[in-house]
């Protein structure tokens, strides 16, 4: 049994570093819920090596099991041997997406046709817009997919403010990718990152014309499509006179950093080019006498080697009160389209977070994460919490001075 572009024993000899010794077990979110083994890192490991090795044949169950994991990755940080868990994943929903529902499947392609297509994502937007214009938003967000789209601007500062007040004579060159999604959703978090940037002394442009880095796409298991897209991604950029290369979210950055070195060292956190800028300048930032939960999303671990890196730079706020997570560590459940296709799971994963949010009088919830933020946006509107959600740049962009 063959998958394009994907070298079966590879795929094997990465299964074959499993010990079985189930220390991920307790650290997948999926496996807290179900609690069966095929529900587990392990058990998905087992599976896709018995397809590889095709001692079975793929079927439905074996795709809903291996298509419900979030590539949250929390399993890979706590296995003792090592294992690559992504690139089996991966290597495993290839082989079984030719089992997928055929809802599924419409849902699923729909959602990457918008996401790896300018255009489509531009129209979807735009027919968005005038729906919520001609006043049926609250209809609108009894869709999954459409309750996901925000309809407020960045608090204090609209987006145009922001741009206005962004400065492009700076030495320092900074190509700020949005993500796909980030297009639909994203805009603020665009304009208040080149805004905060331009104040650092960064030259901050936004190329139109640069192609999805096909994260999603491989996720998906649509490894073929995620090949062109990523090597369509690099040549669009390779030769781009630059000195930083920052994807906004994290969910891109952290695929992006896999193949980094495509990028002549370009590659860098937003996050972390922020905060290597405000150390070097003389910079400071109003109050803000609020309490804000900060969520650290899965994808951000694995861009960044530091774990409090947005704590030190929301800490730049005099008067803040950063709160955590209690289960910090845990996956809220967005990972991959999982928010939209799985959206019983996310939801599940999502509540112990809810019921702590909801525990104090939190006026926003940070995280670097489009698709998790925009889990959180679209649970506070399902209960009316009235909790602002933004990318940690939006809250320092709001208070630089
Ligand atoms: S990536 Fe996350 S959801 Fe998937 S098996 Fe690992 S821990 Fe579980
Ligand atoms: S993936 Fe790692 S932690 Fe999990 S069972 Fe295999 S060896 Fe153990």
């Amino acid at each position: 049994m063959q998958s394009d572009h994907i070298n079966t024993q590879e795929i094997i000899q990465a299964a074959d570093e499993c010990v079985m010794c189930g220390l991920c077990l307790p650290h997948c979110p999926t496996y807290e819920l179900a609690k069966v083994e095929s529900e587990s890192p392990r058990g998905r490991i087992a599976l896709v090596r018995g397809l590889y090795e095709q001692h079975i044949q793929p079927n439905k169950n074996i795709h809903t099991h291996l298509d419900h994991c979030l590539t949250c990755l929390n399993c890979e940080s706590a296995c003792p041997a090592n294992v690559n868990y992504e690139i089996i994943i991966d290597a495993g929903r290839a082989l079984t997406k030719t089992q997928q529902s055929f809802n599924k499947k419409i849902q699923q392609s729909i959602l990457l046709f918008i996401l790896g297509n300018l255009y489509a994502r531009k129209l979807f937007n735009f027919l968005a817009r005038i729906l919520r214009f001609l006043g049926i938003a609250t209809q609108l967000h009894k869709s999954r997919l459409l309750s996901l789209l925000p309809d407020k601007n960045i608090p204090n500062k609209n987006r145009l403010e922001f741009e206005k007040e962004s400065r492009k004579n700076n030495d320092k060159r900074v190509i700020l990718l949005n993500s796909c999604a980030g297009d639909l959703t994203n805009d603020e978090t665009l304009a208040a990152a080149t805004y905060l940037l331009s104040k650092l002394d960064c030259n901050v442009t936004h190329p139109k014309k640069i192609n999805c880095c096909g994260a999603l796409h491989q996720h998906c298991g649509n490894i073929q499509t995620a090949t062109t897209l990523k090597n369509k991604f690099i040549s669009s950029l390779q030769n781009k006179k630059t000195e930083y290369i920052v994807p906004l979210t994290t969910g891109c950055g952290a695929y992006v950093k896999q193949f980094s070195d495509k990028l002549n060292g370009k590659f860098i956190d937003l996050n972390e080019l922020i905060l290597r800028q405000i150390e070097q300048q003389n910079i400071s930032f109003k109050p803000l006498a609020k309490k804000v939960f900060l969520h650290i999303p899965c994808s951000q671990k694995k861009v960044m080697n530091d774990d409090y890196l947005t704590d030190r730079l929301l800490s730049f706020i005099p008067d803040i009160e950063i709160i955590h997570f209690q289960d910090e560590n845990a996956c809220c459940g967005a990972g991959g389209l999982n928010t939209l296709i799985y959206d019983d799971i996310a939801d599940q994963l999502i509540s112990n977070k809810i019921n702590q949010i909801k525990q104090h009088n939190a006026a926003y919830l940070v995280s670097s994460n489009i698709g998790c933020a925009l889990h959180f946006q679209a649970r506070f509107r399902q209960e009316n919490i009235p909790v602002q959600v933004c990318h940690p740049v939006t809250l320092l962009a709001q208070q630089v001075l």
